[in-house]
């Protein structure tokens, strides 16, 4: 499977979980923390994320950036 990550820009979050609710890793959550605009902001919480990209297509602040592990390929 192919692993992936996301980068969260937390001061442009304002957490209307549409992420949370798109990641079928369950990898997103609310963080405890509040950002400079006094709203709580989406955060990884587990290592699970495929890098499938839904939670950035669903963002509307596109505050959510995708990373892929690129595949490393087996010696023969
Ligand atoms: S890229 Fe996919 S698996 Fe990773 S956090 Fe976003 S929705 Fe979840
Ligand atoms: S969809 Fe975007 S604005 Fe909404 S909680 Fe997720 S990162 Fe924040």
């Amino acid at each position: 499977m192919i692993k992936g990550t996301v980068l969260i820009a937390t001061d442009i979050c304002k957490g209307c979980e549409l992420c949370v609710a798109a990641c079928p890793q369950h990898c997103l959550t609310l963080s405890k923390q509040i950002n400079t605009k006094g709203y709580r902001f989406a955060e990884l919480k587990n290592e699970e994320c495929t890098g499938c990209v839904n939670c950035a297509l669903v963002c509307p602040d596109a505050a959510i950036t995708v990373y892929r592990q690129a595949k490393i390929k087996k010696a023969v």
